[in-house]
């Protein structure tokens, strides 16, 4: 499972005796749940109700720990792309309600019966396997018939779509399916495109009428993810499923209201003084203008620093932007640090959430890319230390007890 590698050096005891001492030696991914917590509560202060979307192990940061502070924190369900990740999160012991919407018809959907996993239904072959597992097992599925609304990519067709209700009705007779929710997703919501997401929104409450109209009663609609909360109040319908805005990334970028989750430091592992002219790395990407000092941090590609921000990417350095001298190496970048009188054992911030440290969004940037390529790709390699989030407030008292 992927968060075992964070489980185990989550325990690991040098880091849990002294993350400082580790940061001075190893680069280090500290995850702040802290900062998934403040940011569910925005999100769910926002939502009729919030599906925390944990797919590709919560974005990177470890989906049980995600999932867990965003339960505690506002979100009442959960969300992701596959079975595979649901029945990670069962076997963890998380019993919220969960769906599951990028499964191949073939797949045995035994395991969400099983594990009483909801499953999106895009089409009439994803509906029949669902309810060939139900009845297999003599129990009932409950299922999200999913609708494209714009995106070409997944979800049902429009044109198949009265089929799919009539076909969907016909299987809640036959009693192993149940429909308790329909749902779409937004091609055009991060870049707040008016015209597109006003188009989607029609087709997708058109396609709630004709649920209805074929007898269905689903009491989930749910269109929206954290773009949507963030900016189209219209697209807020029951529910709204929100991943990126959980771990601090605006997709709107409009909104300083989240906060970032991962940070990334390196330490200094080797220094040397340069003179004027010289290559730095493959190729010689990098040649310095002046005398100088050049440090080496032990991260590279392999960790997840995108080898395309090279020329670019800057770090923080004895608390300044320092930049990357030539291009990232597998395991390994250089820093122009000028200057500066950086030792080995220097921790460096490579991703950081405040202040003047780079953040994900800059990497973004450098790299010509989005920030939840560059967290889902994190590796493996970095020593994962996770910051608990705060007890999570008691619920309010009901009115008569005030
Ligand atoms: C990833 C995903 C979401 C979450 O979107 P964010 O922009 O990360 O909030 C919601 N719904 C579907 C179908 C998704 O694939």
């Amino acid at each position: 499972m992927p968060s075992t590698s964070s489980d185990v050096l989550l325990h690991d005891p040098r880091v849990a005796a002294d993350p400082v001492a580790v940061a001075r030696t190893r680069p280090v991914l500290t995850v702040r749940l802290d900062a998934v917590a403040h940011n569910t509560r925005v999100l769910a202060a926002s939502a009729r109700r919030l599906m925390a979307v944990v797919k590709a192990d919560g974005f990177g940061l470890g989906a049980v720990d995600v999932a867990r502070t965003a339960l505690d924190n506002g979100a009442q369900s959960l969300g992701v792309a596959t079975l595979a990740e649901a029945v990670e999160l069962r076997l963890a012991g998380v019993r919220a309600p969960l769906l599951s919407w990028l499964d191949a018809p073939g797949a045995d959907l035994s395991d969400a019966v099983l594990h009483g996993v909801d499953v999106a239904v895009p089409s009439a072959e994803h509906l029949k396997a669902a309810a060939w597992a139900a009845r297999r097992l003599d129990r009932v599925v409950d299922v999200h018939l999913y609708l494209d609304c714009g995106t070409a990519r997944d979800g049902c067709p429009p044109a198949l779509w009265p089929d799919l209700c009539a076909a969907a009705r016909r299987a809640e007779r036959a009693g192993s399916v149940r429909v308790v929710g329909v749902m779409g997703h937004l091609a055009c919501a991060a870049g707040l495109h008016a015209e597109a997401n006003a188009a989607a929104t029609r087709r997708f409450v058109r396609g709630v009428e004709h649920a209805r109209a074929a007898g269905l009663r689903p009491a989930l609609r749910h269109l929206g993810s954290t773009a949507a909360v963030l900016g189209l109040p219209a697209t807020a319908f029951d529910m709204s499923r929100v991943g990126a805005g959980l771990v601090g990334i605006d997709t709107t970028g409009r909104h300083p209201v989240l906060r970032g989750a991962a940070q990334v430091t390196a330490p200094v592992v080797q220094v040397r003084d340069v003179g004027a002219g010289v290559g730095v790395g493959y190729d010689h990407t990098y040649r310095t203008a002046a005398p100088t000092r050049l440090a080496l941090l032990p991260l590279g590609y392999a960790d997840g620093l995108p080898v395309s921000a090279s020329g670019r990417a800057e770090v923080l350095v004895h608390g300044r932007r320092r930049p990357l001298a030539g291009r990232v190496s597998m395991d390994q970048v250089v820093v122009d640090v000028g200057d500066l009188p950086v030792q080995p054992g220097d921790v460096v911030t490579v991703i950081g959430t405040d202040g003047p440290a780079p953040t994900l969004t800059d990497w973004a940037g450098w790299a010509g890319t989005l920030p939840h390529e560059l967290l889902t790709g994190l590796g493996r390699r970095l020593v994962r230390r996770v910051v608990p989030a705060p007890p999570s407030p008691p619920p309010a008292l009901p009115e008569e007890h005030l």
